[in-house]
């Protein structure tokens, strides 16, 4: 079995770059992505790929995109309620919760996957033989 790095970024710092649609290992911000939605199967900087060996990377980058767009969904119900309270607007809110849903898993495509990267960067640390290029990044 390989030996994980010791040298390791910390793991706030690896949450925010997926935050901000930063490669979570080297903080590039063109990261995996050429477009908004098209993406390539390394960091255009680093080389790092995002998938890891793992066929099913897509399934956590999703479930990180649906938490995001019901967290956002959630923070607005809270938000809207405290402000609007006793006379909430259900039509308005309604409206935009709406809106959210249907915007949100485009808006967060991106941040999913980097978020996600960063997650299982935190949870599976990379071993050098991964980081010197070797493994399957594409599967
Ligand atoms: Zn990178």
């Amino acid at each position: 079995m390989a030996k994980p790095i010791d040298d390791f970024q910390s793991r706030p710092r690896l949450l925010l770059r997926g935050l901000l649609r930063r490669c979570a290992w080297c903080g590039d911000r063109h990261a995996y992505f050429v477009g908004w939605f098209k993406r390539q199967d390394r960091c255009r900087n680093c080389g790092h790929g995002y998938r890891r060996g793992d066929s099913a990377f897509e399934l956590g980058a999703i479930t990180a995109n649906i938490i995001l767009t019901f967290g956002t969904i959630l923070l607005t119900i809270l938000v809207l309620v405290a402000v609007t309270a006793p006379d909430v607007p259900i039509g308005t809110l309604t409206a935009v919760t709406a809106a959210i849903g249907i915007i949100g898993p485009a808006l967060f495509y991106p941040i999913s996957f980097t978020l996600w990267q960063a997650v299982d960067l935190w949870m599976r640390r990379p071993t050098v033989q991964e980081l010197a290029g070797e493994g399957d990044a594409t599967l």
